[in-house]
């Protein structure tokens, strides 16, 4: 059996019995070049995002209709003593699937482990990690729609029965080992939920889909981390840093931190509006938190394809960046906030991204001419 041999460690810091190990995970795929507001995680982020994550559910800013959710399917869990039904999180990169996963895990007072789709290659591996868990202990794989189909069948069973079959040697005397598992909590992430199986989505009984935040929500999230990383600010330097991060956590905990290195070498340490704006325009973020890539983006579709449709492989092309990126961590925000759609024929600028470039939109010709 081969999987006696490989790592039973998720390269991205899975440790087995637990905690996760912050320094392994800076080759995860979702890390991309250095982008300020990119809502995917960026090289040598990971020790810092683990000091600023909420451990408990009362930490957990916004997604109240998530959060509701999940607080009754706690209870009802504690209270039978049982595992949580299994937990489908899905929504942009940066908005706190991982921070949940690890909150469910402590709210449920039980061990966490994390793993990942990509990261899983070996059948040998999952069975390593499934046979490894202790009783209603959580196991949490970030994306979901990265698991190849051969892995994803193997789970389930393991989802359902909590049992793994195993295929024992090779050829004519190989055998099907049953193993039996502890019961455990799945809790698995996905930014595209799109691209699961229905067999798959099937297998989860809560399904939690997290929104973009609201300035309101992002500036409560800026004051907390300022305070844990004992920052002065005060409420309008949170806001506006709000304002800038796209509706996403990971991008207004990202800018606080370069905020906060301006205000410490340029002003006097503490972080008010007109230091943040200063900070904020020297780095190149506007007011709705675009930067040169959004800019460019819009520009695009505007000049070179009359405004659109245009196909996404022809955009990814045009701005040399990979279609996925485009997809899971560029778009949704413009889509979100009205700057961009998504047809059937292709992205299509509207009218709000005519008028932040300053471009004067084509008037569409009428029956009339
Ligand atoms: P995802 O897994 O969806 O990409 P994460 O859970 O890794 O996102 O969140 C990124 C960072 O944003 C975390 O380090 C955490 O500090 C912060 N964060 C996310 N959601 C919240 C929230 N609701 N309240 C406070 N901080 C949050």
């Amino acid at each position: 059996m081969d999987f006696e041999k490989k790592p039973m460690l998720d390269p991205r810091g899975a440790v087995p019995g637990g905690t996760v190990n912050p320094i392994r995970r800076s080759a995860a795929p979702d890390h991309e070049p250095d982008r300020l507001v990119s809502a995917g995680r960026l090289e040598d982020e990971d020790v810092l995002e683990l000091k600023l994550r909420p451990r408990r559910l009362s930490e957990f800013v916004g997604q109240t209709k998530a959060k509701e959710q999940l607080k009754i399917a706690l209870e009802a869990a504690r209270s039978r003593g049982e595992a949580l039904d299994h937990v489908l999180l899905f929504g942009p990169p940066g908005l706190g699937k991982t921070t949940l996963a690890t909150i469910i895990a402590n709210e449920l007072e039980v061990g966490f482990q994390q793993t990942s789709g990509p990261a899983l290659q070996v059948q040998g591996d999952m069975a390593a990690i499934l046979t490894n868990l202790k009783h209603r202990q959580v196991l949490f794989l970030d994306e979901i729609h990265r698991l190849q189909p051969v892995m994803e069948e193997k789970l389930y069973t393991a989802l359902e029965d909590y049992q793994l079959d195993i295929m024992i040697g090779t050829g004519p005397s190989a055998r099907t080992h049953v193993m039996r598992i502890d019961p455990f909590t799945f809790v698995a992430a996905t930014t595209r939920p799109g691209l699961l199986s229905s067999p798959l989505r099937s297998r989860f009984g809560i399904l939690l889909r997290l929104e973009f935040y609201t300035d309101d929500e992002l500036r409560w999230v800026v004051e907390r981390s300022a305070e844990v990383l004992n920052v002065p600010i005060d409420r309008d330097g949170a806001a506006e840093i709000a304002m800038r991060s796209r509706g996403t956590p990971r991008i207004a905990n990202r800018l606080l931190r370069r905020v906060r290195d301006y205000a410490e070498v340029r002003a006097s340490g503490k972080i008010d509006r007109p230091t943040a704006v200063a900070a904020l325009e020297m780095l190149e973020v506007d007011a709705h938190g675009f930067d040169e890539l959004d800019r460019r983006l819009l520009r695009t579709i505007i000049e070179k394809y009359d405004g659109g449709p245009v196909g996404l492989n022809t955009l990814a092309a045009a701005l040399a960046e990979e279609q996925d990126a485009l997809e899971e961590v560029y778009e949704p925000f413009l889509i979100q906030i009205g700057f961009l759609d998504r047809t059937p024929r292709g992205r299509v600028a509207t009218r709000l991204a005519y008028q932040h470039l300053g471009i004067e939109m084509p008037r569409k010709p009428t029956l009339f001419g």
